[in-house]
């Protein structure tokens, strides 16, 4: 108890990585937050005699479970489920699924943890979850998808509900599969109960824009963050890696707001085109034909190459908006970004950054905007859908979009100024730590041990 924080909170960090062997990402996400806590508990003692982080560190409850299907061909596959719901201090456990074949109890424990701190600084009173499965739905038919969605409700839906937990997409799980996921909900329990899954369709429960929000809120945070320097986002060349949906609607954004967006990308390489990405073009392939990135290429012309297995961020720009996956934009990355000239990077992706690149980054002064503020767009329309389930009711676009850009400018603001508080001034990372800590912590010392 006499220990100086910043002694304590490397004994939490070892005591975490003791704990939970083999969770490289579950590490690294716990560890940039602790990093960034030294002199909240300095200021805040209560928190530590609490056990503050070490209740935050260890999820409420984690369920694993076992999903088996059968694919086209009669063939049976079996494949592992799981629902992380880590803190519920603020509201039920919130979260998306993720389907895809590297996830596993650490990714999910990465994403829950994050979770927890980014819906908090929405201030919409929801609390921290994640799962998904390490199926793979490429190259599946709707049918099977259809099927292994089916086989995963049937298991996941005595662990969730509209007061309890509400999952909604990620990686993998889009419109079709969270359709899937409804229908089974809805018939084993017999309910109509539309708060409990959102990223629904829109005439069955879901809310306008909640496909574009996590894109759109990317471009309106980095948008916040060039204000101070005098800057918009009028004319400036955008690097976006990713071709998913948050890459997708960043990309409409920056469109609509007179910025140049030059790239996107797939597991097999990237797209440069110095006209600016064709959006058109890039939903065809993409969202209708569910095709490869090269296809693209193929057939804009001219002003459009693909590269096999590159990256995105040789490419120079000002801005730059990593939208795919962890751990995607490394040191070599940074330093690269930083000598072409870069002034802000917006993560739409879930730490997409490497701590070595955010170093980069900060050390160069580019604005950087952390995950778990810039890309809480998504959740916080999440949290829109939920309350219009409530209230059974069906909000307008322009609504919809209206609010979104007020919680977006606000998240911006308070990280701003929880950073200059801190001694930290245009630290983002500093900022949306210990202001989504705080409220997580102050929310928990005010309801006991539990
Ligand atoms: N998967 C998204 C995220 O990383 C959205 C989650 C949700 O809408 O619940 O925040």
């Amino acid at each position: 108890t006499l220990s100086s924080p910043k002694d304590r909170l490397a004994s939490l960090r070892a005591e975490l990585e003791h704990r939970n062997p083999a969770q490289p990402e579950f590490h690294q996400a716990a560890r940039e937050v602790l990093d960034s806590l030294a002199s909240v508990f300095a200021a805040r003692p209560e928190y530590a005699q609490a056990a503050i982080v070490e209740r935050l560190c260890e999820p409420e409850r984690q369920i694993i479970f076992r999903v088996p299907w059968q694919d086209d061909h009669g063939a049976v596959h079996v494949n592992r489920g799981f629902r992380v719901e880590f803190n519920s201090a603020l509201g039920p456990y919130k979260g998306g699924l993720r389907f895809h074949p590297s996830v596993n109890l650490g990714v999910v424990k990465f994403l829950g943890f994050e979770q927890i701190f980014k819906n908090a600084l929405t201030g919409l009173g929801i609390g921290g979850g994640k799962g998904g499965s390490d199926f793979d739905p490429h190259g599946r038919s709707d049918d099977e998808v259809m099927r292994f969605c089916q086989s995963f409700m049937t298991e996941l839906h005595r662990h969730i509900g509209e007061h309890t937990d509400v999952p909604a997409g990620d990686i993998g799980v889009g419109a079709r599969e969270i359709g899937y996921l409804f229908g089974q909900y809805r018939r084993v329990t017999n309910r109509w109960e539309a708060g409990v899954l959102t990223g629904k369709g829109q005439n069955w429960g879901g809310s306008a824009i909640r496909t574009q929000a996590t894109g759109y809120g990317s471009v309106l945070f980095a948008a916040e963050m060039l204000k101070p320097r005098g800057e918009d986002l009028e004319g400036q060349a955008a690097v976006v890696s990713g071709s998913g949906n948050v890459a997708i609607y960043t990309i409409e954004k920056l469109l609509r707001s007179g910025a140049h967006p030059l790239t996107c990308s797939d597991s097999a390489g990237y797209v440069v085109d110095e006209k600016g990405i064709d959006l058109e073009l890039l939903k065809q392939v993409k969202e209708v034909e569910r095709a490869r990135l090269s296809e693209y290429a193929a057939r804009r012309g001219a002003s459009a190459r693909h590269v096999a297995g590159g990256r995105v961020w040789d490419v120079p720009a000002d801005l730059a908006f990593p939208s795919a996956t962890q751990n995607e934009l490394g040191e070599q990355d940074a330093v690269t970004l930083v000598r072409n000239g870069v002034k802000a990077v917006s993560e739409g992706a879930n730490m997409p950054t490497t701590p070595e690149a955010v170093r980069v980054f900060q050390e160069a002064g580019v604005a950087f905007g952390p995950g778990k503020a810039a890309n809480a767009g998504g959740v916080a329309v999440s949290a829109l859908e939920m309350r219009q389930n409530a209230a059974r009711d069906s909000w307008a676009a322009d609504r919809v979009e209206a609010e979104l850009a007020t919680i977006m400018r606000d998240i911006h603001q308070v990280c701003h100024e929880t950073a200059e508080r801190y001694g930290a001034p245009g630290d983002y990372v500093t900022g949306a730590n210990i202001a989504g800590f705080e409220r997580v912590a102050d929310a928990m010392l005010a309801q006991g041990l539990v």
